[in-house]
């Protein structure tokens, strides 16, 4: 009926009502009357939306603010609100009755619960309403005091008592929210609320508690029979018994009393509103790369929700499939998002739809070679569990019948001993069963989904997952409909477990958790090219590049799913922890991601003696730092073990020319069979433009000055001129032709003068005009005899190695390059006559930077499904 024919039928019941009163002295047809006309107005017209707020939604003043909008601007007449206590209050209010039971006076702590509650509604409300409802809270904090002395006179809480301490969370929300909405809705539309402790009756039987629908539907009736406004607040989690006695729902039960509630009331919608955009593959607080699940069936939801998914009470969805209701799971914290739909449909996307676990739980394992063949051994045994109230969440029971493996809640594992030893006495004394053995601190884990049925493969990932990171799964259970695979594993191992599985199941082979060291021009700009390629990569090959870390020498920024890239100078300038590379490592190899990676992009030694660690637990390493490659052969050796050891893959082209192709040549040439001869070339980008641009007629000094001056040599370019560089380069050479060649075993010649050395670099750059002359003799003696001199890196097949200056002739290529670049000529059997020759750029930002990027590519092709391109 819209509303304003309600209204009007309102209005009518009142009249005929009192002219009904005024022939009707005895109000014999007076109430009848009354009730029936308003359960007609109560029940016909637009059916009912039922919103649930759990206590995460409920947490103070500005969720129940946010709470208030939502259903303020919902489009239904008719809206019942069911509501948990406030986030964290029944856990408050059952530490009381510890307090208690412990003998201690749980006064302090009754007031900081009623604290916290008088706060809330203060900001809330004002004036009577105010008033009414502390002076109602006054009431039941006697109340409560009285409870808490007989606990703790008796030491010990009953059941009951505690069942009704915990209620009180409810009854407190409800009625802070009835009270915040009327006076925000307007119109008399607001401001009832019910508690449903007068309408829902359960029984508590094995599977939990079942309704009475029949007892619940017709207190409905009775409730709806009195003035329930259009918005009526409705306390969850708590109800009667079959005796009339309070009782609750369970721990977070309060989902189940709205699908219950939905139910009766025979809702078209159920919207049940939390702290998550929705159900998500796994819990997020443990799993940060969990992704939120559209749609889902009943029964996934069922199962997700049995196996530890909190963000759903498994029985909720009893009500909700045998009237059809569609339930969706929101944010009220972001209450645009569309959530999750839960109802008898789903979309077919993919085949695993969450990965849960269960912790807390004690594995008991009953062995014996008498049990083979026994018929009703299990029978025996789940019988006894049952008298003893022990629950069994899995069962593992191996054909060959000479295991039983249960996996029962961990505070039962004792008493599940203690019974199946008790029911199994003679068959111990006998020897038919050998032992009962109990292990605890184990979870379950679970691949929940609809698709997995009829899937091959589905186990295989599971448990493969599980093996490549080392956990031990004690015990397995697949259910026929082939929704759930469980796995028993050690607590220990839970997180990494969830995290394992789900990047097994959920992620891009290609997603890799990238760090990144040094963010001077080559770091920086290498972050810059991979903030423009992310997203073509991630598109055209699903290449999920996630740099969760950058550091530089004072601070770093750790990024969770990924750090933004659009600003992370200022956000690095401006933040960050300190520095701490053990920190930074452990970031950057999550085990929630597939593949991990270092970039190195310093100079810096220090960080170069850490890539074997690195590379031996599993993490790739990528740099252009040549101090690593170059350093001593013990350590280059123990480089290639680590990482033959964990597995992963070092790559450093960058390390000599660049981006220039000469490492990967190397390997090319050798791989294919070829012998490599000789190598020679000119490997400094500094030491070309010097040679290159020098013709007598400016002195060498002023060009090393004009060299530093436009970025082409370091900051102290003796660094260049002492020709180490070089070494350094050739020493990554040889190695690559698999000689044994450390720096030190073959002659460098230095262009700093000896006096030179050991002085400041502006007291280096004053003083090197004094040996322009010896430069000017050298190139003048060069072009007298038509050569030209240049800085030159020489190798053979023998390890032959030499750095130095050359006089080369005008026809050699060598004479004829332009400003800063590389060449590099290989002599090998293929390419004898004419040596194969690569030459560019070797220096600058943008074409290191690109080369590092394009290792980084390079990595991707050797991991996961295959090559990238
Ligand atoms: P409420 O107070 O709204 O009832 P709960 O704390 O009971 O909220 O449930 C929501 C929480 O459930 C989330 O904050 C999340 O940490 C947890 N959770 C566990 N598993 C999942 C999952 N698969 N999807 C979403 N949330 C989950
Ligand atoms: N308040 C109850 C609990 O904390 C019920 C609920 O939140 O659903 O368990
Ligand atoms: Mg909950």
């Amino acid at each position: 009926m819209p509303r304003r024919g309600r209204e009007v039928a309102r209005i009518a019941v009142k009249l005929i009502a009192k002219k009904t009163a005024d022939g009707d002295p005895s109000g014999r047809y007076y109430w009848p009357l009354c009730a029936t006309l308003s359960t007609v107005v109560k029940m016909s017209g637009t059916k009912w939306k039922i919103h649930k707020f759990g206590g995460s939604s409920l947490a103070d003043a500005g969720c129940f603010e946010r709470v208030g909008k939502i259903v303020l601007s919902t489009p239904h007449e008719r809206i019942g609100v069911v509501v948990s206590a406030m986030g964290g209050m029944t856990n408050a209010l059952l530490e009381l009755a510890v307090i208690a039971e412990q003998g201690d006076d749980a006064t302090t702590a009754l007031n900081v619960i009623g604290q916290r509650y008088a706060d809330t509604a203060k900001s809330l409300l004002s004036g009577d309403a105010l008033v009414r409802l502390l002076d109602l809270w006054k009431e039941d904090s006697l109340d409560i005091g009285n409870i808490l002395d007989t606990v703790a006179r008796a030491h010990s809480a009953p059941q009951r008592s505690r069942d009704i301490m915990a209620g009180y969370g409810e009854l407190w929300a409800a009625r802070l929210l009835a009270a915040y909405l009327d006076a925000h809705a307007g119109n008399g539309r607001a401001g009832s609320w019910i508690d449903t402790r007068r309408v829902i009756t359960v029984r508590h039987s094995d599977l939990g508690p079942a309704v009475n629908w029949d007892r619940s539907r017709a207190a409905l009736q009775r409730v709806l029979d009195e003035d329930i406004s259009d918005i009526a607040v409705i306390t969850g989690f708590i109800a009667v018994d079959e005796q009339g006695m309070q009782t609750t729902l369970g721990r977070n039960g309060s989902d189940y009393s709205a699908a219950i509630f939905a139910a009766l009331i025979e809702a078209d919608a159920l919207d049940i509103w939390t702290d998550v955009d929705g159900v998500m593959s796994a819990d997020p607080r443990q799993v940060p790369d969990a992704e939120i699940i559209h749609s889902l069936s009943y029964n996934e939801a069922m199962e997700l929700a049995y196996f530890g998914a909190r963000v759903i009470h498994p029985q909720a969805m009893g009500p909700a499939i045998d009237n059809g209701i569609a339930v969706v799971i929101r944010n009220s914290f972001h209450p645009g998002h569309a959530g999750s739909r839960i109802s008898a449909v789903t979309e077919p996307n993919g085949q695993v739809k969450g990965i849960t676990a269960i912790s807390g739980m004690a594995l008991v394992n009953i062995e014996g070679s008498g049990m083979i063949g026994v018929p009703g051994t299990a029978d025996r045994l789940f019988a006894a569990l049952k008298d003893a109230g022990v629950s069994v969440t899995l069962i593992s029971h191996a054909s060959s019948e000479h295991s039983i493996c249960i996996a029962v809640p961990g505070e039962l594992g004792s008493r599940a001993k203690r019974v199946i030893s008790d029911a199994f006495a003679d068959e111990l004394a006998g020897g038919q069963i050998q032992s009962v053995d109990v292990t605890d601190r184990q979870s379950i884990v679970a691949v929940v989904g609809d698709g997995m049925a009829g899937h091959p493969g589905i186990a295989a990932r599971f448990f493969a997952n599980l093996g490549h990171a080392g956990i031990n799964v004690r015990a397995i259970a697949q259910g026929s409909s082939e929704r759930n695979i469980s796995a028993v594993i050690d607590s220990n191992d839970v997180t990494r477990a969830l995290r394992v599985v789900h990047s097994g199941f959920y992620l891009s082979d290609k997603t890799i958790s990238v760090g990144i060291i040094g963010t001077g021009v080559i770091g920086g700009t290498l972050l810059d090219q991979m903030h423009n390629e992310r997203e073509r990569l991630q598109r055209k090959f699903k290449l999920d590049l996630r740099v969760r870390a950058i550091a530089r020498s004072s601070h770093m920024l750790l990024g969770e799913r990924r750090i933004e890239l659009d600003d992370w100078r200022s956000v690095l300038e401006n933040g960050g922890k300190s520095t701490d590379l053990k920190a930074f490592e452990r970031h950057v190899h999550a085990d929630h991601l597939p593949h991990a990676v270092i970039i190195d992009c310093t100079a810096d030694e220090e960080i170069a003696g850490k890539y074997a660690d690195w590379l031996a637990r599993g993490i790739h390493v990528i740099t252009p730092n040549k101090k690593a490659f170059s350093g001593s052969q013990e350590y280059y050796k123990k480089i290639c073990k680590d990482a033959a050891e964990g597995g992963s893959h070092y790559l450093y082209e960058t390390t000599v020319g660049a981006a220039l192709p000469i490492l990967r040549t190397i390997r090319d040439l050798v791989d294919t069979g070829d012998r490599i001869h000789s190598i020679r070339g000119i490997l400094s980008g500094t030491l070309a433009y010097l040679f290159n641009v020098y013709d007598g007629s400016k002195p060498f000094s002023e060009i090393v000055v004009d060299a530093r001056q436009n970025g082409f040599a370091e900051p102290d370019p003796r660094d260049d001129l002492s020709g180490m560089d070089v070494a350094r380069k050739l020493t990554i050479l040889a190695r690559e032709l698999g000689l044994e060649l450390e720096i030190g075993d073959f002659p460098v010649q230095s262009l700093v003068p000896e006096a030179l050395r050991e002085v400041g670099v502006d007291e280096f750059l004053q003083r090197l005009p004094a040996y322009d002359a010896q430069v000017q003799a050298l190139y003048q003696e060069a072009r007298a005899a038509g050569l030209k001199l240049r800085y030159v890196a020489t190798l053979d097949d023998q390890g032959h190695a030499a750095v130095g200056l050359e006089k080369v002739p005008q026809t050699d290529s060598f004479s004829n390059m332009q400003l800063t670049d590389n060449l590099v000529q290989f002599r090998t059997d293929r390419y004898a006559q004419n040596p194969l020759v690569i030459q560019g750029p070797g220096a600058g930002p943008e074409v290191t930077a690109g080369g590092v990027f394009g290792d980084l590519l390079k990595l991707v092709s050797f991991l996961g499904d295959g090559p990238l391109i």
